[in-house]
């Protein structure tokens, strides 16, 4: 099917009231409180928390024009400093979670490359970070969710209490029910810093040695650098980490740092070739040596994005999407490097483009991470961006590999459908036992699960 058949369930618009990361939306608002049981009240039709999903994952489906706003529900209801046991309203976000626990020395147990993330988005998501090797998914961590489910009941579910229920809300795209509370067990860290050590790899089969040989770290991950050709395909740097014994770590708590904005959308010219090759050319070559070993903050580790607000704005007005998909240990790494290959030659313009090496799928009925390499590129939004995450999908449902939804903007149906054969009957199953008419519903529900608008 060409491209231009690629029809989304809702037009998406540039810079509208409600929009995904991307930088595409519907006109709509977010009706806001710090009382999400009288928000829910009446069962309205999604939730969505700080809006860094980056398609239309937040987005209420045509006709709808109100999802609830859930980031003023930020309580913390208790703490349990002997298990790490946390219990907060859904709205509570990772950066609060990292302000108030960190100093006290403790962690949320994973943390994905931005802090600007709900408890019930990290749930909804069951968001995975560089530790995906060792800990597993968000939902890994989470003991019991409290939900107000499409009949207007309120649950709660854990992996024994409603366990389909639970299982089918990790990663669930906040379709089984608004998620009011979340029980998630911190990580009791060592110092507030974390011991990294970076590499400059040279060719893509030591990029992925790299990470296979250092799964014994607790966290990894690898950035390539997609436009450089010929032998050096696949040059990249080799992140690795982990928390720092006490004395490694500077005896100081570590700084905020200042945290400068993108002021506007940066003209479309910008972005082309040239500009990203120089910009993967400094990244490669700010690492001045081979090798960089040293402490450096939890912030500039996990989410060195968040320190420039407003970064999307670098991709211009139209926007950009990201396709992350995971290739299957089982289709072996040829299959990887040809799917990069592809990347490479058909990938556009976009900056970074990560890899990292998951561990085993995690219980969730469609979390997104299975064992093998996970591939993430940005692409900017232009006419062609759909055709190309068609050949994307075609190469990952070829691979027996998959998407993360979370990330996706211009997937097909049909190809999604593919993709979670095996595991789709059983998420709708349980979607259909507790919300029949599928009360609850987003523009993507419609664009890939064939929901009625
Ligand atoms: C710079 C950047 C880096 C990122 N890096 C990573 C990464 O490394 N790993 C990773 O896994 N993800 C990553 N993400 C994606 C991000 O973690 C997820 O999209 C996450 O779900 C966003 O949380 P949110 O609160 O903004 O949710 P939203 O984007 O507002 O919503 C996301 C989904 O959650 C649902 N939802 C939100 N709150 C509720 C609720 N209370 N009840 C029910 N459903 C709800 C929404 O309906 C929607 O389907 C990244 C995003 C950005 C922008």
């Amino acid at each position: 099917m060409a491209a231009s058949d690629t029809v989304p369930a809702v037009t998406l618009h540039a810079g509208t009231a409600l929009r995904g990361w991307g930088g595409l939306g519907v006109p709509g608002r977010e009706a806001q409180g710090e009382d999400l049981r009288a928000l829910t009240e009446g069962v309205p039709t999604l939730s969505r928390g700080m809006g860094r999903s980056y398609g239309d994952a937040s987005l209420p489906p045509p006709g709808v024009t109100a999802v609830v706003g859930t980031r003023r529900a930020n309580r913390v209801i208790s703490f349990d400093p002997d298990t790490g046991l946390l219990v907060a309203e859904a709205g509570l976000s990772l950066r609060e979670i990292v302000d108030v626990f960190l100093p006290r020395g403790f962690f949320p147990p994973v943390s994905p490359g931005t802090w600007f993330v709900t408890l019930g988005g990290a749930v909804a998501s069951d968001i995975h970070g560089k530790n995906h090797h060792v800990a597993g998914t968000f939902g890994a961590h989470v003991q019991w969710v409290v939900m107000r489910v499409a009949s207007g009941d309120i649950v709660r579910c854990s992996r024994t209490e409603h366990p389909e229920l639970f299982l089918a809300t990790l990663g669930g795209m906040g379709l089984t029910g608004h998620v009011l509370e979340v029980a998630v067990t911190l990580q009791n860290v060592s110092s507030p810093w974390i011991w990294r050590e970076a590499m400059k790899v040279p060719t893509f089969d030591a990029l992925l040695d790299g990470l296979e040989t250092s799964s014994d770290w607790e966290q990894t991950v690898a950035w390539i650098d997609t436009l450089a050709t010929g032998r050096s395909f696949g040059r990249g740097v080799l992140m690795r980490g982990r928390w720092a014994r006490p004395w490694e770590a500077p005896a100081h708590f570590p700084p905020a740092g200042i945290e400068p904005v993108v002021p506007f959308n940066a003209p479309s010219f910008l972005l082309n070739d040239w500009t990203v090759k120089a910009f993967n050319e400094l990244y490669y070559h700010k690492q001045v040596f081979r090798n960089v070993v040293g402490p450096v903050t939890p912030r500039g580790w996990f989410t060195p994005l968040d320190a420039v607000h407003h970064w999307y704005r670098a991709y211009g007005r139209a926007g950009f999407t990201q396709h992350q998909s995971v290739i299957p240990r089982s289709a072996g790494r040829e299959a990887v490097r040809t799917y990069c290959e592809t990347l490479a030659a058909h990938g556009g313009t976009g900056f970074l483009c990560v890899i990292k090496d998951c561990g085993a799928e995690g219980d969730g009925l469609l979390s997104f991470p299975e064992p093998g390499m996970s591939v993430a590129l940005d692409l900017p939004n232009t006419p062609d961006t759909p055709a190309l995450v068609d050949l994307l999908n075609e190469m990952t449902i070829e691979r027996g590999g998959r998407i993360y939804l979370t990330k996706d903007t211009f997937t097909r149906r049909e190809h999604f459908e593919a993709m979670e054969a095996a595991r789709l009957p059983r998420f709708r199953a349980v979607r259909d036992t507790w919300d029949p008419t599928h009360r609850i519903k987003s523009a993507m529900s419609v664009r890939l699960f064939g929901d009625e608008p």
